[in-house]
Order: structure tokens, then C-alpha cells, then sequence
């Protein structure tokens, strides 16, 4: 039993969100969403025992999710921040990212944090980026977007000047999709690591996060590193 006195159910709804390549999307192909954090919970679901529905989700819907009990967890490369800790619980941090700046190829004059004012700055909404953009003096704008592919649009038609998001994401944007047209520039802005949430009070939450110790363990989880992120 949870502090919140509830049980385990038999099959849990685990929200995730529509798109963070590379750790959840959609294969177009086969109409099945694909990615680190799904093969994570997979992995986790196998060690508990549990079956489990996948709820792909605006990532800003997930935590008033957790809230209201429509999901009995979330993983979507959620940042664990002491705001959101405050109404959702969290496993350990199961990966370290950073927040990065991206900018056209061409682009000259932006080469760090300190350039973007007067600027216009696209990102997600709900996110740390957009927080962390918000909190920057002298911006010109800053955009946010129900998914980050449209905020990298912005930035390649020219309506935006840079894209501030997740490094994981941006990295493989500029390999992928985003290759020649976009770059990054200057350090990594902020330090993160990312969780799978639990509403408050959960019974879930301290199974997954034994499994999640286990996996980090037994090397399931280094193994889907590498088939995500390489090396
Ligand atoms: N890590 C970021 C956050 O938690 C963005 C995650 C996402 O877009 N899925 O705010």
C-alpha cells in the first residue's frame, strides 16, 4: 500500500508524451510508439510483473494527469524539479541531460545565453526551456509550442531566432532531420535529470524505482543506452 492507502492495480495506464525523439515517437510505419523511455518501461514492467497501457499525451497534459488519477504514471523525459515535486512523486534520475540553444546554420550573431535578447525564442510548452527562457532579460519573445517540431519550423522559416530545448532532442534533431539546415551554440544552459512521476503518495513509485536500481544494475538499462544514444 501507498501513504495514500491505494494498491496496485493488476493493469496501470503509464502516460507518456506525444513526441521526444529520441525517447518516445511515434514509427509511422507500424503505428507503435518506439523509443528509450518505452522500452525503459517495458523493462520495468517485465521486472514487477504489471501490464500496462501506454497514454501518449500533450506533455503538458501528463502532470494534471498524475493529478487527477488518469494516469498511474508518467515517463516522457520529465525533468525532476523541486516545482514539480511539490504535486507528483519521482523515481531516482534514470538520465542527465541539459538544456541547448539552436539556431539556423547561417546564423552569426547568436553564439551563447547572452546574445538572445532582442531575440525571439521558440520551444515547448510546459517545459523547463520554457520556463528557463521566460526568466531571461530582454528577450524579444519567447514562443511556446504544444510539440517542439513546430518550434523547430518557426526557427528554419525564419519567424524565430533560436530554439532552446532538451540536449538530448536537439542533438538528434541536427543528425537527423535538421541536418545543414541548424547548429547548436555555446554550453549546455542548465543541468537536468529525468524521472518517471507518480501521483503523490503512489504505491508504484518505490516498486519502479527498485526495478529502475535493478535494471541500472543487471545491464538492461546500459544496453538500451547504447541502442538509443550509442557508446
Ligand atoms: N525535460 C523537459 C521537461 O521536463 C521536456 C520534456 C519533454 O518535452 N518531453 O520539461
Amino acid at each position: 500500500k501507498g501513504s495514500d492507502g491505494s494498491e496496485v492495480p493488476e493493469k496501470i495506464t503509464i502516460g507518456t508524451d506525444t513526441s521526444f525523439v529520441p525517447f518516445e515517437f511515434l514509427n509511422q510505419d507500424t503505428g507503435e510508439y518506439e523509443g528509450f523511455d518505452i522500452d525503459l518501461v517495458k523493462a520495468i514492467a517485465e521486472k514487477i510483473g504489471i501490464e500496462y497501457e501506454l497514454k501518449p499525451m500533450d506533455f503538458n497534459g501528463l502532470i494534471p494527469a498524475l493529478q487527477t488519477g488518469n494516469l498511474d504514471m508518467a515517463i516522457a523525459g520529465m525533468t525532476i524539479t523541486d516545482e514539480r515535486k511539490k504535486v507528483v512523486d519521482f523515481t531516482r534520475p534514470y538520465y542527465d541531460a541539459g538544456l541547448y540553444i539552436l539556431v539556423r546554420s547561417d546564423e552569426k550573431s547568436i553564439k551563447g545565453v547572452e546574445d538572445l535578447k532582442g531575440k525571439v525564442v521558440a520551444t515547448k510548452q510546459g517545459t523547463t526551456s520554457f520556463n528557463y527562457a521566460s526568466k531571461l532579460d530582454g528577450l524579444k519573445e519567447v514562443r511556446p509550442f504544444p510539440n517542439i517540431d513546430q518550434a523547430y519550423m518557426e526557427l528554419e522559416k525564419g519567424s524565430a531566432d533560436a530554439v532552446i530545448y532538451d540536449s538530448p532532442n536537439v542533438l538528434y534533431y541536427i543528425k537527423t532531420k535538421g541536418k545543414g539546415k541548424v547548429k547548436a551554440v555555446g554550453d549546455l544552459l542548465q543541468a537536468e535529470s529525468y524521472g518517471i512521476a507518480f501521483p503523490k503518495g503512489s504505491p508504484l513509485r518505490d516498486k519502479v524505482d527498485e526495478a529502475l536500481g535493478e535494471l541500472m544494475e543487471d545491464g538492461t538499462y546500459e544496453k538500451l543506452y547504447v541502442k538509443w544514444f550509442g557508446q
